[in-house]
């Protein structure tokens, strides 16, 4: 017996944890019965060269697209069997400049994809969240039972969407699935997010800027280990359940920036103590139990490794970060 085609929407499929996303289900180790439409406005994150490596697959196609234009979303939705969404503005310090565009894409942009799906019943919706949406933790790790506190403009735009996803779940019965991941890094990651900043400016010589003293706590996730997570959240998670998504390896700013120098051999004279960011979160954790317990994951990708691995990736692919520098700037 052959296995049906699932036709996914993969929205934000042109940025750095979507792309990876359909490259991993497209590539030579995915499961082979997939096809998918990725929708992507290309906002300034966005960028057609992370699908190159695809573009010429039979089941992939690509849509220009705004996830707020209710009618595009309308008829993309109705030709598709689950939807993963990804597309965001996703950025912490361009959300305190101006939060806008932050409530319009991650809160309307949600919302207008969730009617659809709810008009054409699409049998799943994998919502794609962040542990920045629980707030800030001394100490500890929050489960998925944690009340949503998000104190960033970007974080209370992720924390509402995610609210209404479930809240389709609940209200409507919807397969809704959120997942909240906490840092992630690797290939293909838009130079203006702190590892591939720091990375790219170390590469051309330049300096890197250390927010506050520094002590600020994350958890970090390959980009791998986070599409495997989705994966299996997709294909044997529980519908209207919210699964948190570790990466294992918490790290300090600080500490964070001395493994970058060492990756790429440079020391901390090429580090300017800066300002730190206004309401900057002390430390993120989650517990992410659930998913090992009822789904089996756990992240496989050592932390040095996967940055020494990272690294090389820039070292060996200016030309592809290079044309974003100017894009990056804030
Ligand atoms: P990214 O900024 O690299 O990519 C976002 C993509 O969404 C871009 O391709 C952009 O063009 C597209 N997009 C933005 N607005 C759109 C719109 N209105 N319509 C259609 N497409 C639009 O982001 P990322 O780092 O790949 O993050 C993907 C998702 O994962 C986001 O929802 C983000 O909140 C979440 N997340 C990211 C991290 C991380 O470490 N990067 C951690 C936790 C959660």
């Amino acid at each position: 017996m052959t296995t049906p085609v699932t036709r996914l929407l993969v929205t934000g499929g042109a940025g750095f944890i979507g792309s990876h996303y359909v490259r991993t289900l497209l590539g030579l180790s995915g499961p082979g019965h997939l096809e998918v439409t990725v929708l992507d406005r290309l906002t300034y994150a966005g960028n057609p060269a992370n699908l190159d490596p695809v573009r010429g697959h039979p089941g992939f196609a690509f849509v220009h697209g705004d996830i707020r234009d209710a009618d595009l979303v309308d008829k993309l939705v109705s030709e598709h069997d689950g939807i993963v969404h990804f597309a965001a503005e996703s950025h912490v310090d361009r959300s305190i400049l101006g939060a806008a565009e932050f409530v319009r894409t991650n809160v309307l942009g949600t919302q207008t994809l969730l009617d659809a799906a709810l008009r054409h019943r699409v049998p799943r919706f994998v919502h794609i969240s962040t542990d920045e949406v629980y707030g800030s933790i001394e100490t500890g790790s929050w489960t998925e039972d944690e009340p949503v506190r998000p104190n960033s403009p970007y974080a209370a735009s992720k924390a509402s969407s995610d609210l209404i996803a479930l809240a389709y779940h609940r209200t409507h019965g919807l397969d809704v699935r959120v997942t909240r991941c906490s840092n992630n890094y690797g290939p293909y990651h838009f130079p203006e997010k702190a590892v591939p900043l720091f990375i790219t400016r170390l590469l051309e010589g330049g300096r890197v800027p250390l927010y506050g003293d520094g002590s600020h706590v994350r958890d970090w996730l390959h980009v791998d280990d986070h599409v495997r997570a989705i994966e299996l959240v997709r294909t044997r998670g529980r519908a209207g359940e919210v699964y948190n998504v570790g990466g294992g390896t918490e790290l300090s700013n600080r500490e964070l920036t001395g493994a970058l120098l060492d990756a790429c051999g440079a020391d901390w004279s090429r580090v300017d103590h800066v300002e730190d960011r206004k309401g900057h979160d002390r430390r993120y954790s989650v517990d992410w139990a659930k998913i090992r317990d009822e789904l089996g994951y756990r992240p496989a990708r050592d932390f040095a490794t996967g940055l020494a691995e990272t690294v090389a990736w820039y070292r060996e692919n200016r030309s592809w970060w290079r044309p974003l520098l100017s894009r990056a700037a804030l």
